[in-house]
C-alpha cells in the first residue's frame, strides 16, 4: 500500500469512517497468509500461534483466513482465547499453551481444546478426566524457567503410563533467546530438547517460535510462529522477510501554527525552538499508542516523517508539521505502516514490535484488506 494522499483521506473522512473514530487500523490477511506460507515453506508443518487475540489482529477473521490456506494447528495462551479460536476454528487442533488450570478439565473438553501440560499435577488431573481419550501436549523447560517440566523430570518421566493415560501426543519447548543467533543457549536448549524427543518416541515435538524457525537445527515437526505471521522481524540482524501486516492511520483535528517559545501538551514538555506548524491527532495513549514513545517517535504525512512532540495525551498526540505540506484537517497520518514497522515503532518506544502488536486497541475502525 502506498502512503495515503491527501484526496485518499479526504475520501475516508467523507464516508464518516476515520471522523467517527479518529483512526484507522488496516490489517492485511493476504500478508498473513504470504508470511505463513513462507515459513511452511521452510520444511516442517507450520502451526499459528495466535494468542492476545491473533496479536492483536483478531483471531476471528486471522484464523479462518490462516484455515483456508492450509494452517491445522492453532496455539493460545488461555482458555477463553481458546474457546474464542474454537469459534472460528470448529476443526483445528488448538492449543492452550499457559496449561491447565485446577478444575478446568470440563470445558477444556466442551470446547475440545488441547491444554499444553506442564507439571506432573497438571499431568495427572488430565488423565483423572480423560482417560487418554483426549489430546494434550506436554511443555519441557529448556531454560527459560517458567513453564513446563525440567528436562531431567521429562526425562525421568519417559515411558511413565501417566504420559499415555494424559493423551500427550505433542512435545514442546520455547526458546529463551531465538532471536539472537549468536545466544549460545540456542544449542544447549536444541540438544537437550533433541534428548527428551529421543526419550519420547511416537511424540510430535515442537520447538520453533517466529525467531527459532530460522535457527539450524530448531525446526522438527511442527513450526510454531506468532510474531513473524503479523509482520514482525524474526531475524533482527537483518533485513526483515516478513510481509507488513498492520497499518494504523489517525485523523487530524487540527492544524495551527506557533511562534518560538510555545509550549506543547501535558507539562509543557516541549517549547518550539522556532515558529513551527502543529498538527493534532485523533489518537492516544487510551488507543494502545504507547505514551512511553512520547518526544521520541514519528509519524508520516503525505510521506514526510514528523516528529511527535511532548507527551503522548490519552485522546491525542502534536505532531511537527512544519516540513509536511499535505498536513491539514481531515488528512490522515501514518502512526505504523511504511517506514514505521512495528519493530521501528516498538525501538521507539523503548520497548519491542510485539507489545506494540498486542497494545493495539479497539478504539479505531478496524478494516481488514486481502
Ligand atoms: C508466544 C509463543 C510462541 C510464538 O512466539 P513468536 O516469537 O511470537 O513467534 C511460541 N511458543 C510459545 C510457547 C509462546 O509462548
Amino acid at each position: 500500500m502506498e502512503v495515503v494522499s491527501v484526496a485518499d483521506a479526504g475520501r475516508v473522512t467523507e464516508t464518516g469512517e476515520t471522523g467517527a473514530h479518529g483512526a484507522r487500523l488496516t490489517i492485511d490477511l493476504g500478508a498473513i497468509v504470504a508470511n505463513w506460507r513462507m515459513l511452511a515453506a521452510r520444511g516442517a508443518e507450520c502451526a499459528a500461534v495466535v494468542k492476545a487475540d491473533a496479536y492483536g489482529c483478531g483471531v476471528a477473521r486471522v484464523g479462518p483466513a490462516l484455515w483456508s490456506a492450509g494452517c491445522r494447528t492453532f496455539f493460545v495462551a488461555h482458555l477463553a482465547e481458546g474457546i474464542a479460536a474454537r469459534a472460528a476454528l470448529p476443526e483445528a487442533a488448538i492449543y492452550v499453551l499457559n496449561g491447565l488450570p485446577p478444575g478446568a478439565c470440563e470445558p477444556f473438553a466442551a470446547h475440545d481444546l488441547r491444554p499444553v501440560l506442564g507439571s506432573r499435577e497438571e499431568i495427572a488431573e488430565w488423565a483423572a478426566f480423560s482417560g487418554g481419550g483426549r489430546p494434550a501436549a506436554l511443555h519441557v523447560d529448556t531454560g527459560m524457567n517458567r513453564l513446563g517440566l525440567p528436562v531431567p523430570e521429562a526425562l525421568e518421566l519417559s515411558g511413565d503410563p501417566r504420559i499415555a493415560a494424559a493423551g500427550i501426543d505433542l512435545l514442546l519447548s520455547h526458546f529463551v533467546s531465538a532471536e539472537k543467533p549468536e545466544d549460545p543457549v540456542n544449542a544447549r536448549q536444541i540438544a537437550d530438547f533433541a534428548r527428551v524427543k529421543a526419550a519420547y518416541p511416537g511424540l510430535l515435538a515442537s520447538l520453533a517460535n517466529s525467531s527459532g524457525v530460522f535457527l539450524d537445527g530448531a525446526g522438527h515437526d511442527l513450526l510454531r510462529p506468532g510474531y513473524a505471521l503479523f509482520g514482525g522481524n524474526p531475524t533482527p540482524d537483518s533485513a526483515n522477510p516478513m510481509r507488513p501486516v498492520v497499518r494504523l492511520e489517525a485523523l487530524i483535528a487540527q492544524v495551527r501554527q506557533v511562534e518560538a517559545g510555545a509550549s506543547v501538551g501535558y507539562n509543557g514538555r516541549w517549547t518550539a525552538p522556532a515558529p513551527s506548524r502543529l498538527a493534532t491527532l485523533s489518537l492516544g495513549y487510551a488507543d494502545g499508542f504507547p505514551r512511553a514513545i512520547s518526544g521520541r517517535g514519528q509519524a508520516l504525512v503525505g510521506g514526510v516523517p514528523c516528529p511527535i512532540l511532548g507527551l503522548v495525551s490519552m485522546d491525542l498526540i502534536i505532531l511537527d508539521v512544519t516540513a509536511a505540506p499535505a498536513a491539514r484537517r481531515g488528512a490522515t497520518a501514518v502512526l505504523i505502516g511504511d517506514s514505521l514497522d512495528i519493530d521501528t515503532v516498538g525501538r521507539a518506544a523503548g520497548t519491542i514490535g510485539y507489545e506494540i502488536l498486542t497494545g493495539l486497541g479497539s478504539r479505531y475502525v478496524r478494516t481488514y484488506v486481502g
